[in-house]
């Protein structure tokens, strides 16, 4: 007996010092097979999310009870957000509650909130040691009112020690699978709520429209439909059924409203958005989120339109609150009403820029790092510059998300909670979610998958680093600490050594921006059968990210040109959060295979991919431009035909959006759209047969686009209106119908109100091209 102890014991040491057997082990684990997430028709989905939005629990008599109490003080307390500096001593993990500093913030200025990490991740105690004395302080105080802890959940719980890590939301987006989206969502939300943080500020809604933006992969890519059917699947994930249960958390919705489409690209600068459309492409995101439930939203940082997000009164509250219904709280960005003065030199001083941004709509300030905000707010108040009545609404909506997410009940964070933690199942919804975003563009000849038993260069940045697959908020801001990332998870390389063994060679040839050895990696291509250039960017966000050039940077296309040379078959693995152009390298790859920042999980869906382990499915949630210059949406002005690349028609995308290649061939047929004509009350029904006409079983997206043929505001070519993710085993044919309703076909007229207009549209669904009228 004792010798089968200790040779169990033997056998465990050796499993865990092997770093080869780690890695075996590490691709085995996820044994949990996540449930079948197919989704028949996007607009069924949609509608469930957003037609059975969680249940509001009324808490006005306890709200009003406990407002009547208040001081002017407290309440001010209540609108004030803090970082976790100003409550902690010490960096990393040798950090520790200051009891004086913690006495200042909560009982004396009484924050009703405080977020962030101060540097990096905390473990799941470290975080209930921290939540703990906080919330022991807040039931010091008077009316013992919690404060609401708040942090960057984007993928996954990333400021959490050991979390499960999904695909960033532009991979997310590439997936098509809202369902799944909705499934990392729930489990982000539990490891969020184990570590006792009851907020997190996620989903981005932003649209991806302009690539330079460093923050582009935070979106759900271009489309207004897609983002719209994926922030609702999140906000459902995220808050569930009900927000108060010990797996879900609240949303704050980011960022309200146009931060990501800047004039120059860079974060936190200029966007020029007419009112008609923002209400036709940046608004239906927020508006679907909200009637998902959302109890938060946060504020664009920068401005539209010469107004900066926080003094604008039209979008705060006119539409926000008296359009949209939203009735949870605002909180302001980092620092964003001291910006109002020093960078947007709307208001003379800070006092006046508070006064401008609580009177337009800001309920709780992220001040973070000081308390003028609190003082100077109180002043304002006594000096009748701003209405107790509006400190009172204030203060009443922040109490409601309070009350909604259960603080009241269970102010402290509950160690048995840590069974959500981390688990097998969990995993493996990151995997699948991995595996899903990657997206195949090139596969000429069939160069891919490929046989293990050939001999396969590796070389490039992005092939042994677990930062690019992961991307900024990844246990720091800038997800740029290799120290801190699991040792568990392979890497591109380390995958594909897990499957092909000793006939790998690694090169790396180059770092992002310097060559290392390019004469190496091209002499090792010449003695490999294939090459698999990996390369792409780093990590980063927010304005560290930005950039003055989309091409991707020089020694990596000196790399990928050279191995091209040596005329061996090269499949380019780019590992990016925004499309950096590639056109010198493209027509010299044989293979090309995206893979949008997929997390942890990434390097062993990438491998699965490369080696046909599993087959691709996931498509372009935008368009991949050509040229630096060449940046036009899928949805452009049709002014010739599509291909055409001259005159005002300059759209030749590298990829298109919606560029995703399978291992299997499926085939589109038999569309039909009924009626021929129909009133401006009636539906319309599309049906289309989709077959997998090839060898293997393949998952497929099938998108549905409607052009508007003529329309008083010049239409776009086509808008997404429909899609569905469906798994078909080879032979196996399905007819999917969609119904579309009036309201897909309008459009946001110059009086910044919805149209509807008579005439012709045209259905195009895979290839194939139907119409009707509407009359
Ligand atoms: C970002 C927000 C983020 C906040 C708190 C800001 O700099 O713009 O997206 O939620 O910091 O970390």
């Amino acid at each position: 007996m004792k010798t089968c102890l200790y040779l169990l014991i033997a056998a465990l040491c050796i499993l865990s010092f092997c770093p080869a057997i780690q890695q075996t082990l590490s691709a085995t684990i996820p044994t949990v097979q996540p449930a079948n997430t197919d989704v028949d028709d996007s607009d069924a989905f949609f509608r469930q999310a957003i037609m059975a939005p969680p249940r509001k629990r009324d808490f006005t008599p306890e709200i009003n009870a406990l407002v009547s109490k208040m001081t002017i003080e407290e309440k001010i307390g209540q609108m004030t957000q803090l970082e976790i500096g100003l409550v902690t001593k010490g960096d990393g993990d040798n950090i520790q509650i200051d009891p004086e500093k913690l006495e200042k913030a909560v009982v004396k200025y009484g924050a009703g909130s405080i977020l962030n990490v101060k540097d990096q991740a905390l473990t799941v105690d470290k975080w209930h040691e921290i939540i703990g004395a906080i919330q022991k302080a807040s039931q010091q105080t008077r009316l013992k009112i919690p404060v609401i802890y708040g942090i960057d959940s984007i993928h996954g719980a990333n400021y959490v020690q050991g979390s499960t890590l999904f695909p960033q939301e532009i991979g997310m987006a590439a997936t098509w699978n809202p369902a799944l989206m909705q499934r990392g969502a729930e489990v982000a939300a539990a490891e969020t709520r184990a570590a006792g943080i009851p907020w997190t500020f996620s989903p981005v809604l932003d649209l991806g429209r302009q690539p330079l933006w460093p923050r582009f992969w935070e979106t759900f890519g271009e489309d207004p439909y897609l983002a719209k059917v994926m922030g609702a699947a999140f906000v459902r994930g995220v808050e569930g059924d009900d927000v108060s249960s010990s797996k879900n958390v609240a949303t704050s919705l980011k960022h309200y409203v146009g931060y990501s489409f800047p004039l120059t690209g860079r974060d936190r600068t200029p966007a020029w958005i007419p009112e008609n459309y923002m209400r036709e492409y940046f608004l239906p995101s927020f508006e679907a989120a909200i009637k998902a439930g959302a109890r938060t939203i946060m504020v664009n940082s920068a401005e539209v339109n010469g107004v900066p997000g926080h003094i604008n009164h039209h979008l705060l509250t006119e539409i926000l609150r008296n359009e949209l219904g939203f009735d949870g709280f605002v909180v302001s960005d980092w620092q964003d009403i001291k910006k109002l003065v020093t960078e947007w030199r709307v208001a003379p001083d800070e006092k006046e820029a508070t006064r401008l941004s609580v009177m337009a709509g800001i309920d709780m300030s992220m001040v973070p790092s000081d308390y003028s905000f609190s003082d100077l707010l109180l002043q304002l108040v006594k000096e009748n510059k701003v209405p107790m009545s509006r400190i009172d609404e204030a203060v009443k909506r922040i109490l409601l998300v309070k009350y909604q997410v259960g603080l009241f009940d269970k102010p402290m964070p509950d160690p048995s909670l840590k069974v959500n933690f981390a688990t097998a199942a969990s995993r493996a919804i990151a995997l699948e979610a991995a595996r899903e975003s990657l997206t195949l563009l090139k596969n000429d000849a069939s160069v891919l998958p490929l046989a293990k038993d050939k001999k396969i260069l590796v070389t490039g940045p992005t092939a042994d680093t677990l930062i690019s697959l992961n991307n900024g908020w990844t246990y720091v801001w800038q997800g740029n600490n290799a120290a801190l990332y699991p040792k568990d998870r392979p890497t591109v390389l380390q995958a594909i050594r897990n499957k092909a063994g000793d006939n790998v060679t690694y090169v790396p040839g180059v770092a992002f921006d310097k060559e290392i050895d390019i004469d190496a990696a091209v002499r090792a291509a010449q003695s490999s059968d294939v090459a698999i250039v990996c390369i792409g960017e780093s990590s980063y966000t927010e304005t560290p990210g930005n950039i003055t050039d989309l091409t991707i940077s020089d020694s990596q296309l000196k790399l990928a040109e050279r191995i091209e040379a040596t005329g061996k078959p090269v499949v380019l693995v780019l590992v990016e959060g925004r499309p950096r152009v590639i056109n010198r390298i493209v027509d010299g790859a044989k293979g090309i295979l995206l893979a949008l920042n997929p997390g942890n999980e990434g390097g062993a869906a990438v491998a699965d991919v490369l080696f046909g382990d599993y087959n691709p499915n996931g498509k372009l949630p935008f368009s991949y431009p050509r040229t630096p210059n060449g940046l036009i949406s899928y949805d452009h002005k049709l002014f010739e035909t599509e291909n055409t690349s001259y005159g005002n028609s300059a759209f030749s995308p590298q990829f298109a959006f919606g560029t995703g290649l399978s291992y299997t061939t499926f085939e589109y047929s038999n569309l039909q759209v009924s009626p021929a004509t129909t009133s401006l009350k009636g539906d319309v029904k599309i049906n289309v047969t989709l077959t997998n006409k090839g060898q293997r079983a393949g998952k497929e997206t099938v998108i549905v686009y409607v052009r508007d043929v003529v329309a008083s505001l010049s239409p776009p070519g086509k808008r997404v209106r429909r899609f569905a993710k469906i798994s078909l085993e080879p032979g196996q044919s399905r007819t999917l119908t969609f119904t579309l309703r009036p309201e897909d076909l309008s459009f946001i007229g110059l009086n910044n109100k919805p149209v509807i207009e008579p005439g012709d549209f045209e259905v195009l669904v895979g290839g194939l091209t139907g119409k009707f009228t509407l009359q």
